[in-house]
């Protein structure tokens, strides 16, 4: 049987004692009461007091006036390890000044790429509720165009471009539009714009961008510019899949647009991968440039860089480089024409 003490327990509330037993248990000291009550106090709820070398062990549980504990017998002490008062406290405050602290000013402005790397952990499911909440404030009202014919050509050429092992589900709507653009959504969601559609010098062109907008997607980009500008609650929120309610609130003081604008860093990484990815779908990626230097033409409202983007001519010269270290590449129309031409007509319905 466990050593029992005996002690004196105040409530806090009156000078009055009680008589009580006190046992150690593993998760602190269990505390028995003359009438038959037990309670345990765990190691982390109370603190040793005592002053004095002699005299009686101390102990106190609870905000002022604290609950008290008293014990004669110095025994007693030895049960209480010193980590029972001191590793939780120390071990809980270097946690809080690792979230205060150190998470921030990592995403901030410490190691580049904190934030990419946290939003590796943030689930699926929880990038496609952000997406979906960033594509609905944003196009509340879009018309999304699905001719029929037009529709069966877009999912062939997103088939040809989506990998097995993918883990997204890539959802791409075309709007009726005259923008001349395209913008990737975290979780999977593409917006085609109409008036890239109607730009685009072939099939294989838009597979280009297509292909560009699901690297945004792939890599997890959208979501890192969020990790990078929310507030820490909303990394924790974000990391433990809480974020779909609150997207909302996930979104205060964040502006929405800015998680679509990406770094110059980003931008390449994007077009990288789409080269890599057009590559090994048999898709002939200089088309991709065609489309760039289209793109390179039209402004646009909206931040995805690839209308936009200042070092247009230095990114194409990129990607020719590095389209003229794949010599032996052999690539297949992505679409036949007349797909193509009911892909550009989805519109009219
Ligand atoms: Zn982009």
């Amino acid at each position: 049987m466990a050593a029992k003490w005996k002690g004196n327990y105040f409530d806090g509330k009156s000078a009055a004692s009680q008589k009580v037993e006190i046992q150690h248990v593993s998760e602190g000291i269990l505390i028995e009461f003359a009438d038959g009550r037990m309670r345990v106090w765990r190691h982390y709820e109370f603190r040793l007091k005592q002053d004095r070398p002699q005299g009686p062990i101390r102990l106190e549980y609870g905000e002022f006036p604290p609950e008290i504990i008293e014990v004669e017998d110095p025994s007693f002490r030895e049960g209480l390890k010193e980590r029972h008062f001191k590793r939780p406290r120390y071990l809980s405050l270097w946690l809080a000044l690792l979230a205060v602290l150190l998470i921030p000013s990592i995403i901030y402005w410490g190691i580049p790429g904190a934030s990419g790397w946290f939003a590796r952990f943030v689930p699926v499911s929880v990038e496609e509720q952000l997406g979906n909440y960033v594509v609905n404030e944003l196009f509340p009202d879009r018309r999304i165009c699905q001719a029929d014919a037009g529709r069966k050509a877009l999912d062939e050429m997103v088939m040809r471009l989506t990998t097995e092992e993918s883990e997204y589900n890539f959802k791409v709507e075309v709007v009726d539009s005259d923008l001349v653009n395209a913008i990737a959504f975290p979780g999977g969601n593409i917006l085609i714009f109409r008036g890239l559609l109607e730009k685009s010098p072939s099939a294989d062109a838009l597979a280009g961008v297509l292909a560009h907008e699901m690297q945004h997607i792939l890599h997890r980009h959208g979501t890192e510019n969020l990790l990078s500008q929310t507030a820490l609650s909303g990394i924790f929120r974000l990391l433990s899949g809480e974020a779909g309610s609150l997207a909302k609130t996930l979104f205060d003081g964040v502006h929405i647009l800015s998680i679509l604008k990406y770094t110059r860093q980003l931008e390449e990484e994007a077009d990288e991968s789409a080269l890599m990815l057009l590559i090994k779908s048999g898709v002939d990626p200089a088309a991709m440039i065609k489309m760039f230097q289209v793109l390179s033409k039209h402004s646009s409202p909206f931040p995805e860089a690839i209308s936009t983007h200042p070092d247009m001519s230095s990114r194409l010269e990129r990607l020719e480089t590095l389209i003229q270290q794949e010599p032996e590449f052999k690539s297949r129309n992505v679409l036949t024409e007349t797909s193509w031409e009911s892909l550009q007509n989805i519109c009219q319905s």
